[in-house]
């Protein structure tokens, strides 16, 4: 029989796209939730920076 784990909604990390699952910190704002951690919500995750952030984008 398959082992039965509590079901956790999950989501894709908007800065490193990862997926990420619910946690206990987060049950107050889940469904505000982007980012998988404090590092991606800032930037500064290295996954980050391949991609070109539309809002830094100077013309
Ligand atoms: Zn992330």
């Amino acid at each position: 029989m398959p082992h039965r784990k509590p079901h956790l909604p999950e989501k894709t990390c908007a800065a490193c796209g990862r997926p990420f699952a619910w946690r206990r910190k987060w049950a107050r704002d889940w469904e505000s939730v982007r980012y998988c951690s404090e590092a991606c919500r800032d930037g500064r995750h290295p996954a980050a920076r391949k991609g070109v952030d539309p809002q830094r984008r100077r013309p």
